[in-house]
């Protein structure tokens, strides 16, 4: 199904090899875009670039660990080796923690503040050039309802978020008279394997549940649906704001 015309769009989407990012890659891909796969395992990326061009689609898999600025330098070198520029990223790798802060370790502070805030800053960072020269751009944060209100056990996670979330509306302020677009999505709970072990536990399930007006757990198609609206021209008008995409959790 091509909802959006992503037609020679070129997209970098990060911690793609599963959950939410593979759904993103996924959906990009069925809309036109060449997609470039990335995560930390290269081979499961190729496993989602394997499902990609099953489907006649064009996509890359690169490895891409986003803590790593030398890694980032290569994939955004490799894309527009090439596919010749870069029109759409995706910061969505992220981990979760779910720790009291004062029973975290300060290497577990400085891993979940990295990956999730540092990371999507280098990637930015290094991909604006290119978007620059084109005076085109989609950047598209995956930040999470976590960076609008507190969630128990989460501090370092909401903190990254919700930097996240303003960080979005300051690079729209630069930006615009680029031309590139910065956006972001707060999902509530999506169905993937960073929620499997609070899924499973019919307790945590039935009290995230009672928070969701939808009645329903998200799925990483409803994210993807999302990225690929935020990452059309049909969305040209729309920069600094962050979608909820969460059953109406943010509605209370
Ligand atoms: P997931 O299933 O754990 O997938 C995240 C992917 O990111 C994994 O493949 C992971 O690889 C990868 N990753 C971890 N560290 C990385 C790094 N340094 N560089 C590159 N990739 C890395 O999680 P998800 O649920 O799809 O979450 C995707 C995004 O949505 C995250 O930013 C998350 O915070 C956000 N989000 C999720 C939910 C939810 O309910 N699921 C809600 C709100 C927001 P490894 O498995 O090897 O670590």
């Amino acid at each position: 199904m091509n909802k959006y015309d992503l037609n020679e769009k070129v997209a970098i989407v990060t911690g793609a090899r599963r959950g939410i990012g593979k759904g993103i890659a996924l959906k990009l891909a069925e809309n036109g875009a060449k997609v470039v796969v990335t995560d930390i395992s290269k081979e499961d990326c190729e496993k989602v670039v394997d499902e990609i061009k099953e489907k006649n689609g064009e996509a890359l898999a690169l490895k891409l660990d986003v803590t790593n600025e030398d890694e980032i330098k290569e994939v955004v070198d490799k894309t527009v080796e090439k596919y010749g520029k870069i029109d759409i990223l995706v910061n969505n790798a992220g981990i979760y923690i779910a720790k009291e802060l004062d029973n975290m370790e300060t290497s577990e502070i400085d891993k979940e503040l990295n990956i999730n805030l540092k990371g999507p800053i280098l990637c930015t960072k290094n991909v604006l050039p290119k978007m620059k020269e084109k005076n085109y751009g989609k950047i598209i944060t995956i930040a999470s309802i976590a960076g609008f209100v507190g969630f128990a056990q989460s501090s370092i996670y909401c903190a990254t978020k919700g930097a996240l979330v303003n960080m979005t509306r300051e690079l729209a302020l630069d930006l615009g008279k680029n031309k590139i677009n910065v956006n972001g999505i707060a999902p509530g709970v999506i169905d993937t394997p960073m929620t499997k072990d609070m899924l499973e536990d019919e307790n945590i399930k039935n009290n995230l549940m009672a928070n969701i007006p939808y009645g329903r757990i998200g799925k990483p198609e409803d994210i993807a649906n999302a990225v690929a609206f935020l990452a059309s021209d049909e969305a040209e008008y729309i920069t600094g704001q962050i979608l909820a995409v969460d059953g109406g959790w943010l509605t209370h």
